[in-house]
């Protein structure tokens, strides 16, 4: 007798079973592809890529296969859950209660709160993708305590490219590798935009392009590099401003590109005395397109040697010499400084930092000069520029560029980013074919328009704020301060501490409330951001701070929600739990407001449909946030005769409008009564619906000649202003000299620019601000470093995110769990051997703040400086309903115990372990030492949870049978039968 086939792949479905797909949009990782989600019995059986859809076109990871078995997880949460009276935190005793009563504990303490202090309630988000929604509950409720989860994670990429060109990599922009030559990728392992990368790669690679990788590491997209380059953590800035050295000393710059499109010609002031000096010399007589913005710069014109309005008709502007204007004034041209900061920054300079060979260095930048100088690409498309000048073609220089949290995530990583964005500037590689290409909403201007209050009147008792809780400063007049100058936001976010904190600081923001400095807060929310584990630095000591109390008995944060689908480290620390859904059991929109999905050749949004009903009592943190503020009288969510504005999410999202009749709304497609519009629009009532039909996706195309040169192009801005999309049509000049930063240094130096305001910084802070805000990028060691005995702590340490698990969300999963049960430390050889560690064996990993106790795994695809590990596999024992001895607690490990918060300061104080500019989170400048450990010590992950977890009530017992999957014997409310 032939055996019975375990599973027929080709078998028809079970008789009479009812079978159905549904389309929506993947959220195993924040790529976001396009699903087809196969149901048998109202049980989702299978998870295929949608071939429909313009960003994954049918490709799926085995993250984005592996969904099904997150929406059968044991560690779902499934009701509402309240600690116990008299039980501590962290034990997780917790009992069930209604979603009225939840609702009625929340009301009545925010109803107190933004009566009397709006600030006492802070609201934290982690990797969601909801921040238009969250950001505007904050900023109605009146509390500047809001951020979601960039400061601690990638702001540095942000803030340092859109403060010089006006965009960003991943969501905003990206390399054109359908045209690119050659593509280098700097500090990026699995990234966020992972489908479409590893697509583009492979076409990029079948095409002949040549691939080369910068990082300390060789894992993922490096993996099939033509070179990898290692490089030491945290001196990619060394490396960035040699090749900027090179690239100018063989005159291999785009000097048409430059003068044209950045601010490389427009002179700027050299008199010392004057308050104005190092800032761009003005005309005050003239054109000024936007009062808003002036743009009424000088050139040196190299015809009539003279100064004369930026971009006038025939003028040439001298990029180097010095120059006197009429009134006598010392001036220079941008690009000159540029020049001269980068000449000590030689290319054997930065070998002895970065670790890479100077003729490596050399040949490199000799690469990317010549690429782009001699394989130019010219597309026949007609377009016109902001100055009205008309282009036959658009050309373009195939050098493509990305990096991502490798460059980012280290306190020296703004001013590494902007010199990456110079020397893609002066590659002449913006928006251009071949380049670095934009996605809408951007370009935007340089910085964006949004801006933060301005100090602590901005909150008041049962008023919202006058401004978002984040923005872009400007100048010291933008900073969120007091009349001391201290900072009013609880993370001290756009203070003089992190000035430019444009995502705030959520890794401070518990170690803030627990100290009381600046002030104490009464009730943290937290969606979506394990903050007792892998989503906070100092990970032991901040779980005693969530349970540490105050002399009277209370705890030092009184009153902590967390939001979440699934039970974890975070979730022991609550006092209230509120169940969310999966990503297949919610509406969701990735919107023009906030992250959305859109494609070099126009704007592009999608949405979530439920394919399932919520499990047990799961609600979607959006509907609770809907109707918290519509409990609350939030007044964008009230309607003028008091009642409630919108039923719930869905009807939020078709009829919200971001100003009466501002026809803008969350979704741009399918506007207008019946759907005729997009972009704006109406609130059409059945948008959801056409979402629907539509592959859950919307999809503008530009027109050709809108779709290069969008910082500059005419038309453009014209159609992107009529959309909503741009406040302004002014042209976005890329930065090169960056004089929002020089009018921080002059506040610190105690001058006072034109039109600038009086805020000055404390005196304990003036030298830090004058250090760090330099118009121009320099090199720094990261502070971490600075401060650590480097020969006691020799190596340094990162984590990377492996390819088949995205931060702690699929510990809990089944299939992905056989990939990675644990982690290793992985150390080079001969850096091990030299140390007594063995391959496979247990060794410690020991930095100034703490030690973890690991296994070894040797590689050659690191560099000897750096060992490495997976993030976020190891678990503390019984999270994620993972059984008490479960690989993930006993072997694997969590590096964060090892990463400081903060950073001790000359005073005796601390400071956030941060960049000091954008506060971005430095997770990646820890220095360690490693030896083996001991014969007699227990072959365990060390440290370990005082106590394992427990499940929750409403949770399923964790299945013990191997083999188990969806449909054999799982309940369809997500417990096993
Ligand atoms: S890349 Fe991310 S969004 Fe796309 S299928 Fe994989 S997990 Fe899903």
């Amino acid at each position: 007798m032939p055996a019975t086939p375990l599973h027929d792949p080709v078998a028809s479905p079970l008789p009479g079973a009812a079978t159905e797909t549904k389309n929506t949009t993947c959220y195993m990782c924040a790529c976001r592809c396009g699903i087809r989600v196969h149901l048998r019995d109202g049980e989702v059986r299978y998870i295929e890529g949608n071939p429909e859809h313009p960003l994954n076109q049918g490709v799926i990871c085995a993250k984005g296969s592996s969904g099904i078995m997150k929406q059968y997880s044991p560690a779902r949460l499934t009701q509402p859950l309240r600690r116990k009276a008299g039980s501590e935190r962290g034990a997780a005793e917790f009992e069930p209660i209604s979603w009225d009563e939840t609702f009625k504990i929340l009301e009545d303490r925010l109803r107190h709160l933004r009566s009397t202090d709006p600030k006492q309630f802070a609201l934290f988000t982690g990797r969601d993708q909801m921040q238009a929604l969250t950001g505007l509950f904050a900023r109605q409720f009146g509390t500047p305590n809001y951020a979601a989860h960039g400061g601690f994670c990638s702001v540095n990429m942000a803030a340092g490219m859109i403060y010089t060109i006006g965009g960003s990599f991943w969501e905003f922009g990206g390399p054109d590798l359908d045209r690119a030559k050659l593509f280098v990728m700097i500090g990026t392992a699995e990234d966020h935009h992972s489908n479409p990368m590893k697509t583009a790669l492979a076409k990029f690679k079948r095409q002949g392009g040549r691939f080369v990788t910068i990082n300390p590491v060789r894992t993922g997209y490096s993996a099939i590099a033509d070179e990898w380059v290692p490089i030491k953590p945290g001196t990619d800035g060394a490396l960035l401003l040699a090749l900027v050295h090179e690239i100018i000393a063989l005159g291999l710059y785009d000097r048409e590109f430059l003068a044209r499109y950045t601010n490389a010609g427009q002179l700027v002031n050299q008199n010392a005395d004057s308050d104005d000096f190092g800032l761009m010399l003005r005309n005050a007589e003239g054109d000024v397109v936007n009062p808003l913005r002036p743009a009424n710069f000088y050139w040196w014109d190299r015809h009539s040697q003279q100064a004369v309005a930026d971009h006038t008709e025939g003028a040439d502007p001298a990029l180097l010499g010095k120059f006197k204007m009429p009134d006598g004034t010392p001036a220079v041209p941008a690009f000159q400084l540029l020049e001269e900061r980068v000449k000590p920054y030689t290319a054997d300079w930065a070998s002895g930092i970065t670790g890479i060979p100077a003729d490596t260095i050399r040949r490199l930048a000799r690469e990317m000069g010549i690429t782009a100088r001699d394989q130019k690409i010219e597309l026949p498309i007609a377009w016109t520029d902001s100055w009205g000048k008309r282009h036959e073609s658009v050309t373009g220089n195939p050098v493509a560029f990305h990096a991502m949290r490798g460059l980012a995530a280290h306190s020296n990583g703004f001013h590494t980013i902007r010199t990456l964005a110079i020397l893609m500037s002066l590659l002449g590689t913006i928006d251009r074919p071949g380049g670095f290409r934009h996605k809408a909403p951007y370009p935007r201007a340089v910085p964006p328009n949004a801006r933060p209050p301005k100090g602590p009147e901005a909150v008041k008792p049962d008023t919202p704020l006058n401004g978002a809780p984040l923005g872009w400063p400007e100048s010291p007049d933008d900073l969120f301060v007091n009349d001391q100058g201290e900072p009013v936001r609880i993370d001290k976010g756009f203070s003089w501490e992190h000035p430019l904190s444009a995502h705030g600081l959520m890794h401070n923001a518990i170690t803030n409330a627990w100290r009381g400095d600046p002030y104490p807060i009464d009730t943290l929310m937290i969606f979506m951001a394990n903050m007792a584990w892998n989503s906070t630095m100092n990970t032991s000591e901040v779980r005693k701070m969530l349970n540490d109390k105050r002399e009277d008995g209370e705890y030092k944060i009184p009153f902590l929600v967390v939001c979440d689908a699934f039970q974890s480290e975070m979730t022991a620390y609550a006092d209230l739990i509120l169940p969310d859904t999966t990503y297949l059991e919610r509406h969701d929109c990735m919107s023009l407001l906030d992250r959305p999905i859109s494609e070099f050749d126009g704007p592009v949004d999608a949405v979530r449909i439920p394919v399932l009903a919520p499990t047990g009592q799961c609600k979607p943190f959006q509907d609770v946030i809907v109707e918290l503020a519509s409990r609350l009288k939030l007044p964008a969510f009230t309607a003028a005769d008091g009642g409630r504005k919108f039923r719930d999410y869905p009807d939020f999202v078709v009829n919200y409008e971001t100003a009466p009749g501002s026809g803008i709304g969350f979704l741009a497609g399918w506007r207008g009564k019946g759907g005729e519009k997009s972009m704006r629009g109406e609130p059409n009532p059945k948008q959801w619906e056409m979402y629907e039909k539509n592959n859950c996706v919307f999809h503008h195309q530009l027109e050709p000649s809108q779709q290069y040169m969008r910082n500059w192009n005419d038309n453009y801005m014209r159609w992107a202003q009529g959309a909503g999309l741009r406040r302004d049509r002014d042209p976005v000049v890329i930065h090169i000299y960056s004089e929002f930063m020089q009018r921080f240094r002059l506040a610190a130096q105690g001058k006072k620019p034109t039109g600038q305001g009086p805020k000055q910084p404390p005196d304990r802070l003036r030298q830090r601000v004058q250090t760090y805000f330099d118009p121009l990028p320099f090199y720094f060691a990261p502070l971490e470093e600075q401060a650590t005995d480097t020969t006691r702590y020799p190596l340094n340490a990162v984590t990377q995110r492996p390819m088949a698990m995205y931060h702690s969300w699929d510990s809990q999963n089944a299939w992905l769990r056989q990939i990675h049960t644990h982690n290793y430390l992985f150390v080079n050889a001969a850096t091990a051997q030299a140390q007594g560690i063995t391959d496979g064996g247990w060794m410690w990993v020991e930095s100034p703040w703490g030690k973890v106790r690991c296994m070894c795994r040797y590689s050659e695809a690191v560099e000897p400086g750096t060992v490495w590990t997976w993030n976020a596999i190891g678990k503390a024992a019984g999270a994620w309903n993972l059984s008490a001895d479960a690989n993930e607690s006993q072997r694997g490990f969590l590096l964060n115990h090892l990463i400081k918060e903060e950073l001790p300061t000359a005073g005796g104080a601390t400071i956030s372990n941060s960049d000091p500019i954008t506060g971005q989170a430095a997770w990646y400048d820890v220095r360690v030492r490693i030896y083996p450990a001991g014969p007699d010590e227990p072959e365990q992950t060390w440290p370990q949870a005082e106590r394992p977890m427990t499940r929750m009530p409403g949770m399923v017992e964790a299945p013990k049978r191997r083999g188990w999957m969806a449909g054999m014997g799982m309940g369809k409310k997500g417990g096993q039968s």
